[in-house]
């Protein structure tokens, strides 16, 4: 569905100098020209990766504020990323929505925000683990979808990230088939309760230990439209290969 979409988020990591180095090796990488290719950098190199990263690759927030700035403290608004040259933003990562405690609604609202003022948003769901045990990986996604879909206009600049809790950081990848099968849940969701037009043209992802040896198998998957990839995408030949991964 659509074209393949490979983000790289870099989280909490980096200095200027690492990031230096990786945004050299991005520039230097051959990257398969039809897939959209999108980092993540935290918000205070966002700036030096803008002016020294290809044009190849567009920028990414891992976060933004829920309506326009002004006096709330610590937070970025839309507005100023847009102003640096910031095309999309991460939202509902499930670090945010499980260790600072962000909500499903405050997650919507802020979608709703980011695409009202013309940034993408790669929209994060997923289950923890126990949830998957107790058999709620569908009823959580769905959750996390409804709130999505309650509150943005229009899904036209909206990737959605699958990306089981259990699989972040943690070396335990779903297996292809674990991903479809939530992959292809996702997309029937969307065409039940949004549209048949939506649920075709929106690109679904996966998220969650995502390296330079299991992209291919997954990237083969019919519902896998590119990848979310946190560790992997901190070294710039493995996330070449992430990139080019697509069949
Ligand atoms: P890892 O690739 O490090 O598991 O992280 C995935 C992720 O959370 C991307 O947003």
């Amino acid at each position: 569905t659509g074209k393949f979409f490979v983000g790289g988020n870099w989280k909490c990591n980096g200095t200027k100098e690492s990031i230096t180095k990786l945004v050299s090796d991005l520039n230097s990488a051959t990257l398969e020209p039809d897939v959209d290719v999108v980092v993540a950098p935290p918000f205070v190199y966002i700036d030096q990766v803008k002016n020294s990263l290809t044009e190849r690759i567009d920028i990414s927030a891992q976060n933004s504020w829920v309506q326009k700035g002004g006096a709330f403290t610590g937070e970025i608004s839309v507005e100023q990323l847009k102003d640096i040259g910031c095309n999309w933003v991460v939202l509902g990562h499930s670090e945010r929505r499980h260790i600072i405690g962000e909500d499903n609604q405050f997650i919507g609202k802020k979608a709703a925000y980011a695409l009202i003022e013309g940034l993408g948003v790669i929209a994060c769901i997923g289950e923890l683990l126990q949830e998957r045990e107790a058999g709620k990986t569908f009823e959580v996604c769905y959750q996390q979808l409804k709130a999505f879909a309650d509150a943005v206009p229009s899904w036209d600049n909206i990737v959605i990230a699958y990306e089981p809790v259990w699989a972040i950081g943690t070396g335990k990848v779903a297996t292809p088939q674990q991903a479809q099968e939530v992959h292809i849940a996702v997309r029937d969701w969307l065409k039940k309760n949004v549209s048949d037009e939506v649920a075709s043209k929106t690109r679904i992802i996966y998220g969650g230990s995502v390296n330079g040896s299991n992209c291919a198998e997954l990237a083969k998957q019919e519902d896998i439209d590119g990848f979310l990839v946190g560790g992997a995408s901190l070294k710039g030949p493995e996330f070449a290969t992430i990139v080019n991964s697509v069949t």
